[in-house]
């Protein structure tokens, strides 16, 4: 039996013929989600999914597509709809699963570590909310100091919306934003901060410690009160780092949010790390088997599938949004009574290294015997050429001394997997480099991915000190 986790919505089946003509919006937002009660907010929850089922239901493509031939739909009974399905059934190759954006609104892509690429065709409407949950998230975290003066230091565009979506946020919460975009001069980027007195930092994390993490940085960003952030997991070492860096910076997360969803979670002021409350008046939220689609008992990590409660847009039933995620039992010393999350982190990454698949959580469980526990702290650098390749291990150079070049060789052969890729015959070197989390390469999106494939001729992680 699949029980949905968080509120029990649904429990009998919704009637999904002509909808009745209701007086009232069929997805509303509650102004302030922590202000509700548990039977309020249950009961906005139960409002919002009739709502939206019914604009499905009335929308004979997305009908067929998310009901086939059910005359009631109760959301257990759907089946888990996984990314390949929604890349599958996505536009332009199909508008099956598009309510009402088929030529209007705001069309993003969502890349994924593997497979294909979701596209979204996101309604004007949808977009609008979007960006009220996020103002409304950041508002329950930060409470009455509202950013003022905020660098928006997010990859713009590239069919992302992490960038306008931040810059909505700072409209909303009418604070003065700067758009700087992710390739600014470092200098030149430390220079406008200081003189323009820059409160608030969005990025992502690797962006912020690549930013603030460096010798002298922390000196120029006197006025720095707050890091939020987008994108990844922070990370404990990533967390010192920048607070070390910056005495007093508050790190918040600016939303859990991904393009094919909008936000899911924000953060109050009692959470941190990778603890968010669910926007529940418009996400419900179940903690799930991906393989068999069952439910997952809450406090244990499970992969995460999501409900958006739309009746615009690409509204999504039972997505798998690809996090690892336990849902906390009982309720926030903050007093809301909105459901808690924590993000494990994504589902399992994965590299191809010659011919040989190997996953984080493979290299991280055989790590883990000589202390390396946060992923975070952690990055495999592929060095390819025609000829072979160089494979690099850097550690956050506040890891302990046992992680030597030699003791992680033998530790991860002793893997099948592993071990294969240290017996190819294309693998030239193995090194073990000690580097600050600032020296870590990042991605164009300002991500700093677990595994990267660089050139041979890049430049050595410890000459970038
Ligand atoms: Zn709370």
């Amino acid at each position: 039996m699949t029980s949905v986790v968080g509120v029990p919505v649904n429990p009998v089946p919704t009637q999904v013929g002509p909808a009745a003509r209701a007086a009232e919006p069929a997805v509303r937002l509650a102004a302030d989600l922590d202000a509700l009660d548990r039977q309020s907010l249950t009961d906005l929850t139960a409002h919002n999914l009739a709502g939206t089922l019914a604009a499905i239901a009335a929308h004979p493509a997305a009908r067929r597509h998310w009901f086939g031939d059910r005359e009631t739909v109760r959301l257990g009974d759907l089946p888990i709809f996984t990314a390949d399905d929604l890349a599958r059934g996505s536009p332009p190759g199909s508008s099956d699963l598009v309510l009402d954006s088929a030529v209007s609104g705001m069309v993003l892509r969502s890349s994924g570590t593997t497979g294909r690429r979701k596209v979204l065709y996101h309604s004007w409407a949808f977009n609008d909310r979007v960006a009220a949950l996020g103002a409304r998230g950041v508002r329950a975290a930060v409470g009455e100091h509202l950013p003022r003066r905020v660098a928006v230091c997010l990859a713009p565009a590239e069919l992302n919306g992490a960038f306008d979506f931040a810059m909505n946020i700072c409209q909303r919460l009418g604070a003065q934003a700067y758009p700087v975009g992710s390739g600014m001069d470092r200098d030149e980027l430390l220079e406008v901060m200081a003189v323009h007195c820059i409160d608030t930092l969005i990025a992502s994390p690797g962006f912020a410690t690549r930013l603030i993490g460096t010798a002298g940085a922390g000196e120029r960003l006197g006025h720095l009160e707050r890091l939020l952030y987008i994108g990844e997991n922070m990370g404990v070492g990533r967390r010192t780092l920048l607070g070390s860096a910056v005495p007093g910076l508050r790190i918040t997360s600016l939303a859990y949010s991904t393009s094919e969803t909008g936000p899911i979670g924000y953060q109050c002021a009692q959470q941190n790390d990778n603890v968010h409350h669910l926007h529940e008046d418009v996400i419900i939220a179940e903690a799930v088997d991906a393989a068999t689609g069952d439910s997952v008992a809450a406090g244990a990590a499970a992969d995460l599938a999501v409900t958006v409660l739309s009746d615009t847009g690409m509204p999504l039933l039972r997505y798998l949004v690809g996090d690892r995620v336990r849902i906390l039992p009982g309720d926030c010393p903050c007093g809301s009574v909105a459901t808690r999350i924590d993000i494990v982190g994504r589902a399992d990454q994965t590299m191809n290294i010659d011919s040989t698949t190997v996953s984080r959580d493979l290299v991280m469980a055989h790590l883990a015997g000589l202390g390396a526990t946060d992923p975070a702290t952690v990055q495999v650098q592929v060095l390819r050429d025609d000829q072979g390749f160089d494979l690099r291990i850097l550690f956050a150079d506040t890891l302990p001394g046992t992680l030597t070049t030699d003791a992680v060789r033998t530790e991860l052969s002793r893997g099948y997997h592993l071990g294969r890729v240290f017996t190819s015959p294309t693998i030239r070197s193995f090194t073990v480099v000690r580097a600050p989390l600032s020296a870590f390469a990042g991605n164009g999106r300002g991500k700093t991915p677990f595994f990267v494939e660089l050139s041979p001729t890049s430049t050595d992680p410890e000459e970038t000190r």
